[in-house]
């Protein structure tokens, strides 16, 4: 299974998302709150294509890196689950790391809160991601779809029709 940063983000919010996504059931071109997302990635920076690579690595892609400084940035709407944003940001420096690039950081921003978190890859992060890419497989492999969560952020998600809506 190739697994990509958004596998990652997923696994950290909620396991039945990431069992969704993962089994080809994908309802992102429904959600308004995707639409804003992409739209605040769009925008916020306009510059910011020319200033900075896309880059492919492996079925990741980071949208934004600094290959001078070597520094991926991350745009995000909002701060509710930066917890999985920030593992997000790890796993695209882990996916560096694999790739030869040593010391990479990562910027997350979220424009409109105007605030930005740092993100660096520890070396205790490193066994607890493989162990999260052990948890994904086993998560997306298995016949059931994992039970529904019910936290604030489900209205947010662009999974909340299909699983709260009767
Ligand atoms: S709506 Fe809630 S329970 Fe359903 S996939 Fe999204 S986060 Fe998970």
């Amino acid at each position: 299974m190739n697994i990509t940063a958004t596998h990652i983000n997923y696994y950290h919010i909620c396991h039945r998302k990431l069992w969704l996504f993962s089994n080809g059931i994908q309802m992102e071109h429904t959600s308004a709150v995707v639409d804003e997302a992409n739209l605040i990635h769009e925008t916020s920076y306009p510059q910011r294509a020319a200033k900075f690579t896309e880059l492919e690595l492996g079925g990741a892609k980071i949208d934004f890196y600094d290959e001078k400084n070597r520094v991926v940035h991350e745009i995000k709407k909002s701060n509710k689950v930066e917890k999985a944003h920030e593992w997000q940001v790890k796993y695209y420096l882990l996916l560096l790391l694999r790739a030869g690039v040593e010391g990479a950081t990562g910027i997350l921003e979220y424009p409109k809160l105007k605030k930005i978190t740092r993100v660096e890859l520890l070396e205790d992060d490193i066994p607890t991601l493989e162990q999260d890419e052990k948890q994904i497989e086993m998560i997306v492999r298995n016949q059931e779809v994992p039970e529904k969560i019910n936290k604030s952020f489900c209205k947010k998600c662009s999974y909340f029709d299909l699983c709260w809506v009767e």
